[in-house]
């Protein structure tokens, strides 16, 4: 069947078929046909179970059928479960980091050989019957949404830490807004219980008034109470966690190739690169070779979270290994493939994604997205000097939203605009509002690299005229050509049916992707594209005046000398 099939068929997309295919070192694109020992494999893989359908009567009828109709039986049966990954979020100083450690604790209490744990990024502890719980010891939801604006989901669970003497805060908000915005669901943590000043009442209140409703006031959040200080109420919260996990059928395919996220890395004076990576899915084992971004590596040894060598770790399992020679970044993705030639195809797959990953939303192009189908929701995050502008924009921003585009308020906060404010715009493909506030440096430089659109008023009507001009297409961006350079026909030569012009550059510069104009004797006999640019036998990007190059445009071979080439560029107003 053809791949693309195979993708419909499976409800996965092509891209992660074409993964799977280059780690068992078949090499297809979508409109190739793939036998059915390749395909049953892959389908395997990703946890159902296929069965042959009976060949159709003659060659040219069983292509149609093929590809019209999913060959009947195959079914997806029951990946087993894997341990729950956790987050720990939650205001400053509310006891994120004591909980981690609480938590880790019971673990030692248990009777951990040895005790001596590493930092890894993640542990794993076993509640009480026995079931393995992932935490990410990396607390905060800046991390967190950092990982995700890098397009890594690791979390399952969100525990969200409120200190039972000072209630929700700012940071719990954000980080309330930041597990959702991920649509991970969260539990809360009410911390502290031991202290004098303890008031669960109040918070569970203030909580529903940020539309947090724990399940005892009607609504479905699960709340633990525990004391991180003390180590009360961590089993309970900790079967918590696997209830919240339960709900989601957590599942992996430990026999398939490994898949998961670089959580951190770093370089040991003595061992080398230690890449700390969570396994999400399949296994991972010695000697298996990994592609992490555009490199890759054998993995030489592996340890866990308490220093022990281990040869294999399965779903949800955070390990330390030594495979990579250059160190890779928290949030990469790292997959398990066959062969070296498996791994240099996918790293230029990831070449080539990287080079096209530009799909960012601004309010400019939002019109055009929109109609290519590209959006859908116009998410915006909002930060204002006061509460009681925040209040008014909230009012008419609800306001605002066609039915083809709906308009969702991701975030909205009284302060100026940080970076964790852009890492969650970029995580969500949202735009960001500055009503009378601004953008620290560092939020500015990463809203740069990230291509997050930050946008000021000091006006509502202004935003609010913006927002639905953007809706209707009214802020499509004008461009106006402007002409580069030109260049004159000295000699033409002909290779086959081609004629290349050979070209000096009299003013301006040449290049490779401008529009082509030729002119002959003062009227316009061409206008199109460069098909190639050449200087002497090389390729060439660009041109400049003086020099002299080879030049073939596509779809016109009448070039003739004394032609003149004018090139010109499409530039924004
Ligand atoms: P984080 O900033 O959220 O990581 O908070 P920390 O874990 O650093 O805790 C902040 C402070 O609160 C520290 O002084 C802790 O000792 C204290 N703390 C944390 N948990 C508890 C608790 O359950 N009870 C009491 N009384 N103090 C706690």
């Amino acid at each position: 069947m053809l791949v693309k099939d195979l993708a419909e068929m499976l409800e996965v997309s092509t891209n992660e078929i074409i993964m799977k295919l280059i780690a068992q070192g078949v090499f297809a694109n979508v409109n190739q046909v793939i036998d059915y020992k390749v395909s049953s494999a892959v389908a395997t893989e990703m946890g159902f179970e296929p069965t042959e359908a009976a060949p159709a009567p003659t060659a040219s009828a069983a292509k149609t059928e093929m590809v019209s109709q999913p060959v009947k039986g195959a079914v997806q049966t029951p990946r087993s479960i894997r341990p729950p990954v956790v987050t720990v979020m939650g205001h400053v100083d509310h006891g994120k980091t004591s909980l981690l450690d609480a938590i880790r604790k019971t673990k030692v209490a248990a009777g951990e050989a040895g005790g001596i744990t590493q930092h890894i990024g993640a542990y794993q502890v076993e509640t009480t019957d026995g079931r393995p719980v992932t935490f990410l010891d990396t607390p905060g939801h800046e991390a967190f949404t950092a990982m995700r604006a890098r397009g890594a989901r690791v979390t399952d669970v969100a525990v969200i830490v409120v200190a039972a003497d000072d209630g929700v805060m700012p940071q719990t908000i954000e980080a309330i807004d930041h597990a959702r915005a991920a649509q991970v669901p969260i539990l809360v943590a009410l911390n502290k219980i031991d202290k004098e000043n303890a008031n669960p009442d109040f918070v569970k209140n203030q909580l529903a008034e940020h539309n947090v409703i724990i399940e005892e006031y009607g609504g479905d959040v699960v709340m633990a109470p525990v004391s991180a200080k003390k180590g009360i109420g961590i089993e309970e919260l900790l079967e918590m966690v696997l209830l919240v996990a339960d709900v989601q059928d957590l599942s992996a395919n430990a026999e398939g190739h490994a898949v998961g996220t670089v959580l951190e890395a770093r370089v040991d004076k003595n061992a080398g690169i230690l890449a700390n990576l969570l396994v999400q899915d399949g296994t991972l084992k010695i000697g298996d070779i990994i592609v992490i971004g555009t490199r890759s590596g054998k993995v030489r040894a592996m340890f866990d979270d308490t220093g022990a060598r281990i040869k294999s770790a399965g779903p949800s399992t955070p390990v330390s290994v030594l495979a990579m020679s250059e160190v890779p970044d928290a949030g990469d993705q790292f997959n398990m493939v066959a062969d070296e030639r498996a791994a240099r195809t996918l790293i230029e797959q990831h070449r080539q994604e990287a080079a096209s990953a530009n799909a960012v939303v601004t309010l400019d192009t939002l019109y055009t997205q929109m109609q290519q189908g590209k959006v859908k929701e116009l998410n915006l995050l909002l930060k204002s000097d006061v509460q009681g502008s925040m209040d008014a924009l909230h009012q008419v921003l609800s306001k605002v939203g066609t039915e083809q585009l709906k308009v969702r308020l991701i975030h909205e906060a009284v302060g100026n605009i940080s970076e964790a404010d852009v890492h969650l715009a970029s995580a969500s493909g949202a735009i960001i509002i500055g009503f009378n506030v601004k953008p620290d440096g560092a939020a500015l430089r990463l809203a740069q690299n990230e291509h997050v659109d930050i946008r000021f008023y000091d006006v509502i009507y202004k935003l609010v005229d913006d927002i639905e001009a953007a809706l209707n297409g009214l802020l499509e961006p004008v461009y106006k050509e402007v002409v580069e350079g030109h260049g004159e026909i000295l000699q033409t030569f002909k290779s086959g049916k081609t004629v290349i012009g050979g070209t000096r550059v009299t003013d301006g510069k040449l290049s490779r992707s401008a529009m082509v104009r030729v002119m002959r004797a003062g009227k316009e006999v061409y206008s199109g594209t460069i098909s190639s640019l050449k200087r002497g036998k090389d390729d060439a990007r660009e041109v400049a005046t003086g020099f002299e190059c080879g030049l073939t445009l596509e779809d016109f071979n009448e070039l003739q000398v004394g032609d003149i080439i004018e090139t010109s560029v499409k530039v924004r107003v």
